[in-house]
């Protein structure tokens, strides 16, 4: 849309291939667009047969895929600008060689910084999701791991995490409680309001349990209706800390039409607690003398249990 200025010696330049190239760019962008599809498509037939044999498989798709848009860019060439046939295999040898260069440099990729595993191949519907694997890939590794109805981490990551975090306080001597948690006649609560109100209830309890840990605690569902949190607070500050729990879960609003109550058993990493499965069965035992004493209530080491202990405890830690 520019006006054109006439060239120095007075002739008009001749820039009607301006439009000409317009129409071979929109081509050839959508050329390139097929192209994409095609490799992908071309990449994953392919599977069935060299499998074993990338480089062959990945040149091959390459080959055929460029060979294809040298041909389609060619006739188009040809028809709008009149090139002569020699264009069409000066491209073509040009794309063969960045075919050969690519294909050794993705091989090189996969073989050295790509974990080795073929994909399965998938559906014609798949493509898109192949395209942000990646992407997917995070989802589903934030996912698993995870409990379906609460979204707490899950058993299998409780003894996982659980003995990573024992070795770390063994070796660092940092502190490290377990608080086992259970909410109090839960059979109950399913017996008289059913089981969708009892996962209301599970998943209130794991929402508050989220809301009162700190960024440092693990929040584990690991059971129907027992919870585990991993605490980097010593054992007087845990048992604090269970307590808080126990009035928060009491206060909760997730049902007016009977009184939620927790009881928990809580064990630190000690001379005598020295991996996750002494730690689980010291705080489990407490557990079930909270739940043999009363429930709604809270069992720590003999001793600590006085608030005002515990209390001392924390404000002495601040100085
Ligand atoms: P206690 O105070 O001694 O802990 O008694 P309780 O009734 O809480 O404990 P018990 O172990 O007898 O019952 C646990 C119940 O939890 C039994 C089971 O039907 C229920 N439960 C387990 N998982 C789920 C779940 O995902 N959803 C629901 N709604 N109920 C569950
Ligand atoms: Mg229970
Ligand atoms: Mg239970």
């Amino acid at each position: 849309m520019h006006a054109i200025a006439p060239l120095p010696d007075g002739k008009m330049p001749d820039i009607g291939f301006i439009d000409e190239m317009g129409w071979l760019m929109v081509w050839g962008t959508t050329l390139l667009f097929v192209d994409a599809i095609l490799i992908i498509l071309l990449y994953q037939k392919l599977g069935r047969y060299l499998r074993q044999a990338q480089f062959a498989r990945i040149l091959i798709c390459v080959a055929c895929v460029l060979t294809f848009d040298q041909a389609g860019f060619f006739t188009a060439l040809h028809f709008v600008a009149g090139a002569p046939i020699a264009v069409f295999f000066g491209g073509w040898f040009a794309k063969m060689v960045a075919a050969l260069t690519f294909s050794a440099m993705l091989v090189a990729y996969l073989r050295w910084f790509e974990a080795r595993d073929v994909p399965l191949p998938r559906g014609l519907t798949d493509i898109f999701e192949t395209l942000t694997y990646r992407e997917r890939y995070e989802a589903l590794v934030e996912h698993v791991g995870r409990d379906g109805l609460t979204g707490l981490l899950h058993r299998g990551r409780f003894d996982a995490d659980g003995e990573a975090a024992v070795e770390v306080s063994l070796r660092t001597a940092r502190p490290l409680s377990l608080l086992i948690i259970d909410v109090d006649h839960f059979k109950s609560i399913n017996d008289r309001f059913g089981h969708a109100e009892g996962d209301k209830v599970l998943k209130a309890v794991a929402a508050l349990l989220r809301e009162v840990a700190s960024v440092e605690d693990q929040v584990f569902r690991i059971g129907g209706e027992e919870f585990a949190i991993l605490s980097s607070r010593p054992h007087p500050v845990a048992r604090l800390f269970g307590e808080s729990i126990r009035y928060a879960v009491k206060a909760s609003t997730v049902t007016s039409r009977f009184e939620l109550t927790v009881s928990a058993g809580v064990s630190s990493v000690s001379e005598t607690t020295t991996c996750l499965g002494d730690l689980f069965a010291l705080a489990d035992q407490r557990l079930y003398k909270a739940k043999s004493t009363g429930r709604d209530r809270i069992v720590g080491e003999p001793g600590s249990h006085e608030p005002d202990t515990a209390i001392a405890w924390t404000k002495s830690a601040q100085f």
